[in-house]
């Protein structure tokens, strides 16, 4: 699928629709989710243009995938979701229910999610 520079995502990135900044730097940015399904729902995207997950490790350079996961580590570090525990989620395409197509991932916690749940 090609890059739809006018996704929710990429306007954010562009500064036309605000966003809820949780952490920013030159590769990434963290924000929190617009409708949270737990206390603690905080999405990660890389600034580059990539769809989704299969185009992000498929055509991200080496740095920029490790860069994104460590820092998304640390996120959720500063999040204070680690002890109690964290789901990380993404979304990949329409089976997945994927709704932005801007790579994404969900950091999720302060809740207890039941096992099995998905
Ligand atoms: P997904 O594409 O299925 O992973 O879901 C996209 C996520 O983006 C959903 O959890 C939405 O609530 C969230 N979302 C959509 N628009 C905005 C926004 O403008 N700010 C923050 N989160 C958003």
């Amino acid at each position: 699928m090609a890059y739809d520079s006018e996704n929710i995502f990429a306007k954010i990135l562009r500064g036309e629709i605000p966003n809820q900044t949780v952490y920013e730097d030159d590769g990434i940015l963290a924000f929190h989710d617009i409708a949270p399904k737990t206390p603690v729902h905080v999405l990660v995207i890389p600034k580059g243009a990539y769809v989704d997950m299969d185009d992000f490790t498929a055509n991200a350079p080496a740095e920029v995938i490790s860069d994104f996961f460590r820092k998304s580590g640390q996120i959720a570090r500063d999040l204070g979701v680690v002890e109690g525990g964290y789901r990380i989620v993404t979304n990949n395409g329409e089976n997945a229910g994927q709704i932005v197509p801007h790579f994404h991932i969900h950091i999720m916690g302060g809740q207890r999610i039941e096992e099995g749940s998905m």
